[in-house]
């Protein structure tokens, strides 16, 4: 990435050779062999492979929660070490706070980080109503249903304003219907903050509507395979883009890139068994 002073800036998030094995018993288990990923400032970039590739295992090392066996995970050309603050996690599960009001999960980021009440206050406004809640500021998670908590979660991780977002399969647990209007809704909250994302999701269309590029990842252990750059014009929107050739080719391609690693090989090493996941 090259600025007006003819330096290149370092990627936003930079995975180097990235490795991880799980320990179970005596036995080691490898779930990811040398990733590596670049990520633009201020780019979407959807992740997709089959399960048990290693996706969540990668944005676990990249926030933190888990330590890589090798390899390293940098922010802004700095190496990072233990949980970075500028980077939040989405999981599918909303992990909302039961005792708090709407309200008051959104606004516990702002709170921790020390923002002003009447700041406070006014922000939690105004994502309350970004994120199409208007009215139920004083419900509690309980009160609300799947996708309306999904949207508190949205807000909340909007609120803690980190440089990097990394969701996990955020709007897996809904239904169609649900999922596609708020996936349309995150596309355009995104389109206005432009901040730095990794998606990742198994839907190969809510990938391609949603990113700048795709990034295939083999069977596990996990290593990207595969890159694809999402040149459909901005603002997007599925019922207009759906249909289009652009769209459809792309489809296409992404789907045969992972349809490969479901497919039996010659080896016998057993990847076949995951054919009846397609
Ligand atoms: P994905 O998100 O692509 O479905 P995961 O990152 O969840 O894949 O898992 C990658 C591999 O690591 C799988 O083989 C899974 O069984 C294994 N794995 C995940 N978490 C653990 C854990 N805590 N302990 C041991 N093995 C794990």
């Amino acid at each position: 990435m090259s600025t007006a002073t003819g330096t290149t800036a370092p990627p936003k998030l930079s995975v180097r050779d990235l490795r991880l094995s799980y320990r179970s018993g005596r036995r080691r288990n490898l779930a990811l062999r040398d990733v590596n990923l670049d990520v633009a400032d201020g780019e979407f970039l959807a992740l997709v492979g089959p399960s048990g590739c290693g996706k969540s295992t990668l944005l676990k090392i990249v926030s933190g929660l888990v330590a890589a066996t090798a390899g390293t995970v940098a922010i802004d050309g700095q190496p990072t070490r233990g949980t970075p603050e500028r980077v939040g996690l989405l999981f599918q599960n909303d992990a909302l706070l039961p005792w708090r009001t709407v309200e008051d999960n959104i606004r516990f980021p702002l709170a921790i980080g020390g923002t002003p009440l009447h700041e406070q206050r006014e922000r939690v406004k105004r994502l309350i109503s970004a994120v199409g809640l208007d009215g139920f500021g004083a419900y509690y998670p309980r009160q609300l249903s799947g996708g309306m908590r999904k949207r508190v979660a949205l807000a909340r991780i909007l609120a803690a304003d980190p440089d990097v977002f990394l969701m996990d399969e955020p709007f897996g647990p809904l239904d169609a219907q649900t999922r596609a209007r708020i996936s349309a809704d995150f596309l355009a909250l995104w389109e206005q903050v432009g901040k730095t994302v990794v998606f990742v999701t198994h839907d190969v269309d809510e990938a391609i509507l949603l990113a700048d590029r795709v990034a295939v990842m083999t069977a596990g252990p996990g290593r990207v395979k595969e890159e694809f750059q999402v040149d459909i014009p901005r603002p997007r929107s599925i019922d207009d883009v759906r249909f289009s050739d652009p769209f459809r080719e792309l489809r296409h391609r992404i789907s045969q890139s992972l349809r490969a690693e479901f497919e039996p090989t010659d080896a016998g090493d057993g990847r076949g068994r995951l054919i009846a996941e397609l």
